[in-house]
């Protein structure tokens, strides 16, 4: 993507926009059933981008018979692998043609620096649709060891309605991760993006009909959650829904599918991710990673860092170079490209945030950076980047996730320590390690119970490498590689006796 754009040039793209306002089913935009709608509305400036298709149980019910059409009749679910890997490239190929819009789509919905959209989120979000467009015709199926007188295949199989649901804090990366494999396996899907970000989704949807993917396959209902899951969660014709959001709406995700058709739920849920400081670590190392893994997408990402356990001999050095280096991203509005903190996605969540300061300073914790709300007159949820130092493993602060960018720091006092507390979680989506020592990387790696773990950096892994969580930060699934893939298929024996 073209990132010279100076911030004129970009007031001026943004001006250019056109907004897909109405749902997407079976590839034509249509007003809510009952036409009503919401505004959607910009975090860094409380203005209203547009106004939304209010949909409801009616409107799910339309785009699953029309996922459901689509899936038996097989115009996707049984075209040629390579024919459907065609049409995604094409898919692909319009992604690419389109990202700087799909970008700025992201930043203005959700409040996302445009540098981080455009250098992160969307070449992410289309390589994810790229490399599983190209795995589709370089997979086998198995044949398995029954003897002469048998062949069993073992075969994989669309699972037909899939059901997605998505968060605010990465619009079409977390929509990416989800469409690429479901698609690339052969299925149909009833999105619902987040109430607060559905801008980019509509526009990937249609993109993604030019691009061939046949009408009632790809489908995108918009509004609100509490009324949409539901709906879609309990209906008897969805097969899956794979779901990233909070821990506690997942809970009730696994109730919608015990009380209805037992359909397969797949859960990408919540953190509170350790960051591990050993005393031996390459602390120069550690800062730029301990920033992003604290602060990146202003903390509003699951497999943020927000407990930052460090060794009590490296602790002071470890966070006056932390401070020194917060001085480097700016806070500001997320269109300058030189931002790199933008607001919260909306007022009700910066007053959680903003609660949770409060709640660190009343039990103890020593706020060392940040704490306020800024930038007030913009009409923005902007909060700075805050600090506690001094936190105890006990506080409301190390326990619960904030989503918001607030980092605890706690001091300890052994390695064992160090790992002891990252452990004591009910979470375990992603944590970082660092040491210089190899052997205590490899042990300790293996010790902490996530499903991510980085040495000596803040990674989520690449396409190749699957994402999500152990305990209650996921259930049943992951996100990317061919992990991923499989998840959205069936597993069929055909087992044949010869004669
Ligand atoms: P959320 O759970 O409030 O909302 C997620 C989605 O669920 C939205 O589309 C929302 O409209 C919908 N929803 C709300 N109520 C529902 C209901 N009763 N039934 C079905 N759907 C419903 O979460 P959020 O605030 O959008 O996102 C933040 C959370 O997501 C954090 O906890 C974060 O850690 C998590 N997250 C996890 C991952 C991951 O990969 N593990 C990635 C991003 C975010």
């Amino acid at each position: 993507m073209n990132f010279t754009l100076k911030s004129s040039a970009i007031q001026a793209e943004v001006a250019k926009l056109r907004f897909r306002t109405k749902a997407f089913i079976n590839g034509k935009f249509s007003p809510s059933a009952s036409g009503k709608t919401y505004a959607s509305i910009n975090p860094a400036n409380g203005t209203t981008i547009a106004n939304i298709a209010a949909c409801d149980e009616t409107d799910i019910n339309r785009a699953v018979a029309v996922a459901r059409k689509a899936f038996e009749d097989g115009r996707w679910s049984q075209m040629k692998p390579g024919d459907r890997k065609t049409v995604m490239l094409k898919f692909v190929e319009l992604l690419e043609a389109n990202a700087m819009e799909i970008a700025l789509l992201d930043s203005i919905d959700a409040g996302k620096p445009i540098y981080d959209c455009v250098n992160i989120d969307i070449p992410d979000a289309i390589h994810c649709i790229h490399w599983h467009a190209e795995l589709i015709d370089k997979l086998y199926e198995r044949v398995a060891p029954c003897g002469p007188d048998t062949v069993a295949m073992i075969v994989r199989e669309p699972i037909g309605v899939v059901g997605m649901i998505l968060p605010w804090n990465f619009p079409a990366q977390m929509m990416a991760w989800k469409i690429g494999p479901a698609l690339a396996a052969g299925n149909s899907l009833v999105i619902k993006p987040a109430k607060q970000t559905s801008l980019s989704a509509l526009f990937i949807a249609e993109l993604a009909t030019v691009a061939g993917i046949p009408d009632g396959v790809l489908n995108v209902v918009p509004g609100a959650g509490s009324v949409l899951g539901p709906a879609l969660c309990r209906h008897m014709d969805v097969d899956m829904v794979a779901f990233t959001g909070s821990t506690s709406v997942g809970r009730d995700l696994l109730r919608y599918s015990a009380d209805s058709n037992l359909k397969r739920i797949i859960l990408e849920l919540g953190g509170k991710n350790p960051q591990v400081v050993l005393s031996d670590a390459d602390i120069d190392n550690v800062v730029p990673h301990a920033m992003n893994s604290a602060f990146w997408n202003m903390g509003e990402n699951c497999s943020s860092g927000s407990r930052l356990i460090v060794h009590r001999s490296v602790k002071n050095e470890l966070l006056k170079k932390l401070i020194k280096y917060t001085a480097t991203w700016p806070l500001g509005d997320p269109l300058n490209p030189k931002t790199r903190v933008g607001p919260l996605i909306e007022p009700s969540h910066m007053a959680t945030v903003l609660n949770y300061i409060e709640i660190g300073k009343k039990e103890g914790g020593k706020l060392v950076l940040g704490g306020k709300q800024v930038r007030q007159r913009s009409g923005g949820n902007f909060v700075e980047l805050t600090i506690f130092d001094e936190v105890k493993k006990s506080m409301t602060i190390a326990k619960e996730e904030i989503f918001g960018p607030v980092l605890a720091v706690i001091p300890v006092d052994s390695d064992e320590e160090a790992v002891a507390v990252a452990n004591e979680t009910n979470y375990g989506l992603a944590a970082s390690l660092h040491t210089r020592d190899m052997n205590k990387a490899h042990r300790y790696a293996r010790a902490i119970r996530a499903g991510v773990v980085s040495v000596n950096s803040f990674s989520e892994g690449d396409l190749t490498t699957p994402f999500g969580g152990f305990k209650e930060s996921g259930f049943f699934g992951r996100d990317k590689s061919s992990y991923a893939h499989e998840q959205y298929s069936e597993l069929k024996t055909i087992w044949m006796q010869l004669g």
